[in-house]
């Protein structure tokens, strides 16, 4: 048995103002079924009752247990169920009519995938932030060092009240800002320098059938989800950004997706040199040619060890096949040559937070193919304060024990 430490992780990709808000929310994760979770939300409105307006933000659910029966969310007050993607969200209708009074027009148009997909950051914004203080934002954080987590990006800013509220806690130098271009498009100058990038969405998520895929999904064979772009509307897009000399990180799940950004790129050429650099987010399935041409154009990888599992939780609508090509670390890094820390970065996207699980998945996934050496994940996970703290592994030829050990 041997025993292996590690620095503290950096979580390339989280979103920490939203996480921050939903952990004073219900927690669903642990559900295994619609009436138990119902029983939760139920007892939780019983013992605090949200405030005139407000509503109950309930976060986690496994869009493998399906949608959430909506006769169980109609309960006695206003309640918001994100599924654990963030991509899929339900509301019951005292919240849909608590959000009419703000939202009108957009709150009809919950229920359409594309339009949701298209305004996913402007819809989350509805509820980020919404009771959050810079003591809630402080203990995020201490909640992220005991998991073994010391730097935490986000890759949805929601703009000017998060920038200061992350002043005000000191935490800024704890993340990087990532912003869409409509929230860029609101901030002052000053608040433009504290932005590190801008954040595209090419397309949706596997949990909610909204990656865009080459071939239809196993359990749906009419549907392939979709591109929230054409071509020509990225490419001028790209090309319009560029010149702010930001990074510019692009969400790119499903092939089609990640074909379609190094399409992009590809005929962008340097004119992404604008940018200071370029990263897409998820990559989970990525051809060998794609992967190719993505390092030949200098992008950088941001992918998330976690969602290796996907291979098994996705398993019906991946398809046997495709399931084995989802995180492809050994093909990125064995025969592409992405580097781990260099290239190739890694995040939690907090489904669930922390290093332990993150560990367990790049160490023991479903398939070889997805495999992380301990070394592999320190590098991509590497970036956080030094002197903080460790992370103390045990193992032989399984992981026997993982722990976080903080400095006094
Ligand atoms: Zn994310």
């Amino acid at each position: 048995m041997s025993e292996i430490e590690l620095p503290l992780f950096a979580d390339r990709h989280n979103h920490p103002y939203l996480y921050a808000t939903l952990r004073a929310g219900l927690d669903l994760s642990q559900a295994e079924c619609g009436e138990q979770a119902a029983d939760w939300i139920r007892r939780r409105l019983a013992e605090q009752p949200p405030a005139d307006g407000e509503f109950l933000l309930c976060h986690g659910w496994s869009s493998g247990l399906g949608e959430m029966p909506h006769a169980l969310l109609e309960q006695p007050a206003g309640v918001v169920l994100f599924h654990r993607s963030l991509h899929q969200l339900q509301i019951n209708s005292r919240a849909a009519a608590q959000l009419a009074r703000s939202y009108p027009d957009e709150v009809q148009k919950l229920e359409d995938r594309k339009w949701f997909e298209l305004n996913f950051q402007r819809v989350l914004n509805w509820f980020a932030g919404v009771g959050l203080t810079a003591a809630g934002l402080e203990e995020f954080y201490r909640w992220q060092r005991s998991l073994g987590v010391g730097y935490v990006e986000e890759l949805l800013c929601c703009g000017s009240r998060e920038l200061a509220l992350f002043a005000e806690a000191g935490l800024s130098s704890r993340t990087r800002f990532w912003a869409s271009p409509a929230t860029w498009e609101q901030l002052n100058e000053a608040e433009r320098r504290e932005v590190y990038g801008l954040k595209l969405f090419l397309d949706g998520a596997l949990g909610s059938w909204t990656a865009a895929l080459l071939e239809p999904y196993s359990d749906q064979p009419e549907h392939r989800g979709f591109l929230l772009y054409d071509d020509y509307e990225l490419a001028e897009l790209i090309y319009r950004l560029a010149p702010s000399g930001k990074g510019l990180a692009i969400h790119a799940i499903g092939d089609a997706a990640t074909q379609q950004a190094v399409r992009i790129c590809r005929q962008l050429g340097t004119r992404l040199h604008g940018f200071a650099e370029v990263r897409l987010e998820h990559a989970q399935l990525i051809t060998r040619e794609d992967a190719e041409w993505a390092r030949r154009l200098g992008l950088m990888l941001c992918l998330q060890p976690n969602f290796s599992i996907d291979s098994t939780d996705y398993l019906e609508r991946l398809g046997e096949q495709r399931a084995r090509l989802n995180n492809p670390f050994r093909m990125l890094i064995d025969e592409i040559g992405f580097e781990p820390g260099i290239d190739l970065l890694f995040g939690t996207d907090g489904m669930p937070h922390g290093a332990e699980f993150a560990i367990r998945q790049g160490f023991s996934p479903p398939f070889p193919e997805q495999q992380l050496t301990l070394a592999e994940l320190s590098a991509g996970f590497s970036g956080a304060p030094v002197g903080e703290g460790r992370i103390v592994c045990l193992c032989d030829d399984e992981l026997r024990e993982i722990r976080v050990v903080l400095a006094e």
